[in-house]
């Protein structure tokens, strides 16, 4: 429940300088004012922010360039001719100008006709009921509120509606289908079904909206406190087939001989969620590329499926098969393509490592090749394992929880012992060719290999001299001396 605020409430809401001085100087040039969308919306739920939309019937640049005079030497103005806005800084906020506009859309283009329109007009283009309340910023009328769609009592009962007909707000600009998901996601409201269904049918307009704007929404559903809502949302009305096909294809359960595996598509936004928790209980800020491996830890089980006769359903090796398929789909998704990447394409690779270790006993040379193959991400690796046990059975939660718990210990005295996790072994690949003549060759990476697992598994001692004598005995064994 949201509180009503009465005209009295915001004009104490709107009680900062700048926005009485906007009133004015809109005022002055004879102009209508609003600050409107996202801000006005925040009011209402109480999480004041920093970005403020005006909207002024007129030219939204004269109307900041007076504003920013007014305001003086703490203002700093910046004017983007080609969009028709202007946006004055002040004080740690951010106060965007433009002109209230009317768009007409035709069907094979995505540009839309732009004309300069009423405050209503500016009202009708806009994505949804809760982002499309204005307040007046004139004196004469200063704090009221204009809500032509009930957009106050949508966000009361907590509902995602598009203003005008759903189909055509979506037609128009396919993005919102994504925005309307993403408030869902952000603010735990349901979409109404008018508005559900016209995103079902017009799915396929999505293919018009570039990757890069597509991206900048997922990752803001990724960032929300439960990201499964948005995931869920996207799957049921089919926009994940078309912009995530690898994760739609986990979806579902196949039964044979009476034996179902388990959603894997409802499992991977489960373990997502359990990540997010993680991280909030911890105190800890929320780490995007986190989310995003944990979203992508499973993507391998749909090509790794296979029955067996005896056992049932298997997954064999889709840890691997999934972190072959992180660059592709980084690239498709226009996600960035260095350390991100890598990361996520090794938490993906290692994700069974931690939980096949708790199921057998534990030997320090397991738990030193996780250390050295994760380095610096062994915790968000132990924090992806853990969120990975969806099991509804409580006595084998715990039977994992424990056993990670013994883990995390032994990973504890082994790292303080042998200082695994950003270790490299005392003899590196230059000193190897120099040492057997060799120019870069398969053979160097044989030996720098043996050599890395002969010390990991605690066959060879940690230092030059072992290892010296290690390497010789292997490059006679190899047949290079
Ligand atoms: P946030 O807190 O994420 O910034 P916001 O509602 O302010 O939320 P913005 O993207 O900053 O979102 O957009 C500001 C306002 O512009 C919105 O509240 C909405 O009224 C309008 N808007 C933004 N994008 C669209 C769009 N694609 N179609 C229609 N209206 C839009
Ligand atoms: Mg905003």
């Amino acid at each position: 429940m949201i509180k009503k605020l009465t005209q009295k409430d915001l004009i104490c809401h709107l009680n900062m300088p700048i926005f009485s001085i906007i009133g004015e100087e809109a005022d002055a040039l004879g102009r209508e004012c609003y600050v409107v969308g996202g801000y006005v919306r925040d009011i209402f739920l109480n999480c004041p922010s920093k970005d403020i939309d005006c909207v002024t019937v007129g030219s939204g640049i004269e109307l900041a360039q007076k504003v920013a005079k007014r305001l003086g030497r703490g203002a700093h103005l910046s004017v983007f001719r080609n969009f028709g806005t202007a946006q004055v800084k002040y004080k740690g906020m951010e106060v965007e100008f433009v002109g209230a506009r009317k768009e007409s859309y035709s069907h094979d283009s995505r540009k839309p006709v732009v004309e300069d329109g009423t405050i209503e007009d500016d009202q009708n283009r806009r994505d949804l009921t809760i982002n499309d309340m204005a307040i007046c910023l004139n004196q004469n009328r200063f704090g009221e509120l204009v809500d032509p769609f009930n957009g106050m009592e949508d966000l009361d009962q907590g509902l995602i509606r598009t203003p005008l007909d759903p189909d055509i707000t979506f037609s128009d600009d396919p993005l919102r289908m994504l925005r309307a998901i993403r408030f869902a996601c952000r603010f735990e409201f349901k979409i109404v079904p008018d508005t559900f269904e016209a995103i079902a049918r017009n799915r396929e307009r999505i293919k018009i909206i570039s990757g890069e704007r597509i991206i900048d929404e997922l990752n803001k559903i990724m960032l929300c406190r439960k990201p499964s809502i948005g995931w869920a949302l996207l799957q049921r009305c089919g926009l994940l087939q078309i912009i995530f096909p690898e994760l739609q294809a986990l979806a579902g359960i196949e039964t044979r001989e009476g034996r179902g595996h388990k959603d894997n598509f409802v499992h991977t936004i489960t373990v997502l969620d359990n990540v997010c928790r993680a991280e909030s209980e911890a105190g800890r800020e929320p780490n995007l590329w986190l989310h995003w491996a944990a979203l992508m830890h499973d993507l391998g089980k749909a090509r790794a499926k296979a029955w067996d006769e005896k056992i049932g359903w298997t997954f064999h090796n889709h840890d691997y098969l999934g972190s072959r398929m992180v660059l592709p789909i980084f690239r498709r998704l226009k996600l960035p393509l260095g350390a991100e990447e890598k990361y996520v394409e090794k938490l993906v690779l290692l994700h069974m490592r931690p939980i096949n270790l708790a199921e057998e006993t534990i030997t320090d040379s397991a738990i030193r090749r996780v250390l050295f193959e994760a380095g610096d991400d062994i915790d968000d690796l132990m924090t992806l394992c853990e969120a990975d046990i969806t099991s509804k059975i409580p006595e084998k939660v715990r039977r994992f929880l424990d056993n990670f718990k013994l883990v995390r210990r032994k990973m504890q005295e082994i790292e303080e012992k042998d200082r695994i996790r950003n270790w490299q072994p005392p003899v590196d690949g230059i000193e190897i060719m120099e040492r057997y003549h060799l120019t870069p060759c398969r053979e160097v990476g044989i030996l720098k290999d043996s050599l890395k697992d002969a010390i990991l598994d605690g066959i060879c001692g940690n230092n030059r001299e072992e290892a010296l004598a290690f390497l010789d005995s292997k490059a006679h064994e190899i047949g290079i001396l």
